[in-house]
């Protein structure tokens, strides 16, 4: 029978076999076997001879059992009475004694007659050499241990130890893996002959043997090299595909014309471009001038001046005969970015209209809380292009917005949506795709740009603009100093009566099921016993009836009304509330350049991007922010370290670096990769950059070329299979 990677796994394996690796891993076939990697190589060591078992030392005996006894102790530690088994093994001359305690099971797995491995450290028990709780690899039963000789020669001394579960056995695995791969045959190699020549890595079917049953690490190592190289690989061509697409798409060019309203906006700015600004404006300005769609990723910490930047691309777009539309998550944003882009234009927001500037254009807000007469003429000055500039939220997408022509889609904080929801938005500019540009504020190290948000273009500004006022951080030990928190109240009190703002930051809402909890960061063993986040319903009765008596405290959270959201941001942003009590939903965007303190309760129940988000709310003025992270995480714990770190650094790449080594790579990726098989096993997101960085250009090289991978076809059904796979999700997040 010919065996190749479709084959299904019940003609190779027993049916118990096949139905437990289905069950536990999702396998089907052989390939997915096969591509079900060791973790790490469990060093077994060689074969020891029963007649020279060392005290102290560690061995693997290959033996019979003999005799079993089991008798009951009371521990030490109190409880109920335990179980120890003994049991006695030969290898026909000599005896060792092998002792469980608490493994009732071994006696079942170990009867008499069972031949198997046995490994552990040798020790002296009453004159007699024992391993005590031995690891036990059964191989059968019998009277001979010589019939099973032959086949501890393949129980080399690495053995591979498989990611398992309690159904399926690493051993089980390793066996299943063993009856495979000496049935398979040459595994034909997606990788062009080429590149693996160049890359010095093993030929595939080589490197499948070797990951399974090296000889040694370095085998084992080489084996990964190679592995590791392709699912990156892989992925960078699916993505080389995509951007090789989207430049072969046609583009209505936007070039940038000296007298229209971007030129007039440059002219009337307040303030220079930063540097960061000027380049990353450059290369947008020669994307909208190209033939085939922008698809370009622009991100910059808060206050960095994306916006900016963004209204320049816009105009540039209007000047050419072309509409904007901005999709932002939330409607707080969405009204806050009407208010400042209106407010950048000035007059230019008010073409056609009475009194207005005759040249200008229009900026139209719609979202779900639009009143219906503005509503009505928001879509009206959409589908007849008189707004050159339209503002929403997930209202945007619905199918009576019409553009008379969309040449921008800008969407903002892009990764709270999904390709659809880009998709739905760039469909409504007709047949011919409009360019793109997506923003975020979560800095996106190097290797998740490369990989997640992959086929995107990305512009990064890294300064803020000068003369804005740094922010302090101070981490509040209320478990160390509980009088703090008191002097952080007086702060709130100061800083008011310097006529300036500020901010109280709650995990939670207040008044939900405790299931509803938003769950913390930190480790579970450090905030299992606590009581429950904090609430700003709670938090806001206190201060007004106590700390903050007599100022004028509000709050604000997700569950408002948006209308009375927007209010109160508004009359925040106007200097009729001293104090907003709030969750997250001032988090992104929120531009209120007076408020200039922060306290964040329970602030180690945040992410640590997330407090840099949060405190970039403040010193958007140009007196200086103070961020108060308040804690009663003790001195010592990873979460109070994390905070640490958080009031130490201002680079918000840095701590987008600390966000994510703190996470797991599934979390990373957005996939629900617990348990089953997933596209990416040896590859990290997190640490291979150097791996993901050769892939893409390699992948690039090749695309280029060959973009259909006609000349590739066992590369483009890897490529077809990852497209298809569930567990590539993450790779529609861009
Ligand atoms: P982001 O969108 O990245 O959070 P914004 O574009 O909203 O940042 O800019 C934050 C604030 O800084 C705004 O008030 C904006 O007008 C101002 N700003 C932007 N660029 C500059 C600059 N080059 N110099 C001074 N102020 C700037
Ligand atoms: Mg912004």
């Amino acid at each position: 029978m010919r065996v190749d990677f479709d084959t299904k796994l019940d003609r190779v394996l027993g049916d118990r076999s096949t139905k437990a690796l289905r069950k536990a891993f999702d396998m089907e076939t052989v390939g997915d076997l096969l591509r079900h990697y060791p973790r790490r190589l469990d060093d077994r060591g060689q074969l020891t001879d029963f007649g020279n078992l060392e005290i102290g030392e560690h061995v693997t005996v290959l033996a019979r059992v003999v005799s079993m006894s089991e008798s009951t102790y009371k521990p030490k530690s109190g409880g109920r009475l335990a179980t120890r088994t003994e049991i006695t093994v030969t290898d026909g001359q000599h005896k060792l004694l092998l002792t469980f305690f608490r493994q009732p099971w071994k006696k079942g797995q170990l009867q008499h007659g069972t031949i198997g491995l046995f490994s552990g450290k040798v020790n002296l028990f009453r004159k007699q050499r024992q391993l005590l709780q031995p690891t036990c690899d059964v191989l059968g039963s019998g009277t001979d241990i010589g019939e099973f000789e032959d086949e501890t020669d393949r129980m080399r001394r690495w053995w591979p130890i498989y990611p398992a579960n309690a159904s399926v056995s690493s051993k089980m695995l390793m066996d299943s893996v063993a009856l495979v791969i000496d049935a398979i045959g040459d595994v034909p190699d997606p990788l062009p002959v080429e590149l693996r020549a160049e890359l010095g890595f093993l030929p595939l079917s080589q490197a499948l043997r070797q990951v399974h049953q090296p000889a040694d690490p370095s085998e084992w190592q080489a084996a990964c090299s190679r592995l590791r190289f392709d699912e990156a690989f892989v992925v960078q061509t699916v993505l080389a595909q995509r951007r090789h697409l989207m430049r072969s798409l046609p583009a209505i060019p936007r070039p940038v014309t000296h007298d229209g309203l971007r030129a007039r906006f440059d002219a009337a700015m307040p303030f220079t471009l930063t540097a960061g600004q000027l380049q990353v404006a450059a290369e947008i300005e020669h994307d909208l001038a190209r033939s085939h769609p922008m698809h370009r990723l622009l991100q910059g910490e808060v206050g960095s001046g994306k916006t900016v930047v963004a209204l320049r691309a816009m105009l540039q777009v209007i000047d050419n005969g072309g509409q904007a539309a901005l999709l932002a998550p939330t409607e707080v944003l969405a009204a806050q970015h009407h208010r400042s882009i209106v407010a950048l234009l000035g007059s230019m927001a008010e073409g056609g209209m009475l009194g207005g500037d005759l040249d200008g254009t229009r900026v139209v807000l719609l979202t779900g809380s639009t009143p219906t007469p503005r509503r009505r003429q928001a879509l009206l000055d959409a589908a007849s292009g008189a707004a050159g500039i339209v503002l929403g939220t997930h209202a945007l997408l619905e199918d009576v917005v019409q553009f008379a022509e969309l040449g921008l889609v800008v969407v903002d904080e892009q990764h709270r949506f999904g390709v659809e929801q880009r998709a739905a938005l760039t469909a409504k500019a007709g047949l011919t795709p409009p360019h793109v540009l997506v923003m975020t504020a979560t800095p996106i190290p190097r290797t998740v740009a490369m990989t997640v948000f992959g086929d995107l273009d990305v512009s990064t500004l890294r300064e803020l603009p000068r003369g804005r006022a740094p922010i302090q951080s101070n981490v509040v030990p209320v478990a160390e100093r509980p009088d703090w928190l008191a002097r952080a109240w007086q702060r709130v009190r100061e800083e008011v009566a310097k006529g300036h703002q500020a901010y109280v930051v709650c995990p939670r809402i207040g008044g939900e099921p405790e299931s509803a909890m938003q769950d913390s960061p930190a480790d579970e063993s450090e905030t299992a016993a606590r009581r429950p986040p904090l609430a700003v319903a709670d938090v806001a009765a206190d201060l007004v009836g106590g700390a903050l008596a007599g100022l004028r405290v509000f709050m604000v959270h997700g569950r408002l009304p948006s209308e009375e959201k927007d209010d109160l941001m508004r009359r925040f942003a106007a200097g009729d509330i001293d104090v907003l009590v709030a969750t997250t939903v001032i988090e992104v965007g929120v531009d209120v350049p007076n408020a200039t303190l922060m306290v964040v309760m329970d602030a180690e129940r945040f992410g640590v991007s997330q407090l840099h988000q949060l405190r970039g709310r403040i010193g958007r003025g140009s007196a200086p922010g103070l961020c108060l992270l308040v804690t009663e995480s003790p001195d010592g714990t990873p979460s109070r370290a994390r905070l640490d770190k958080v009031a130490a650094t201002s680079d918000g790449f840095d701590l987008a670096q600390i966000d994510l080594e703190s996470r797991r790579e599934g979390d990373v990726l957005g996939a629900n990769q617990s348990g089953r098989r997933s596209s990416l096993q040896l590859l990290s997101v997190l640490r291979d950059e150097e791996v993901i960085a050769q892939a893409r250009r390699l992948a690039e090289a090749v695309v280029s070329t060959d973009p259909l991978l006609d000349s590739h076809p066992l590369l483009a059904d890897e490529v077809e299979r990852l497209s298809h796979s569930e567990q590539a999700s993450y790779l529609e997040k861009s």
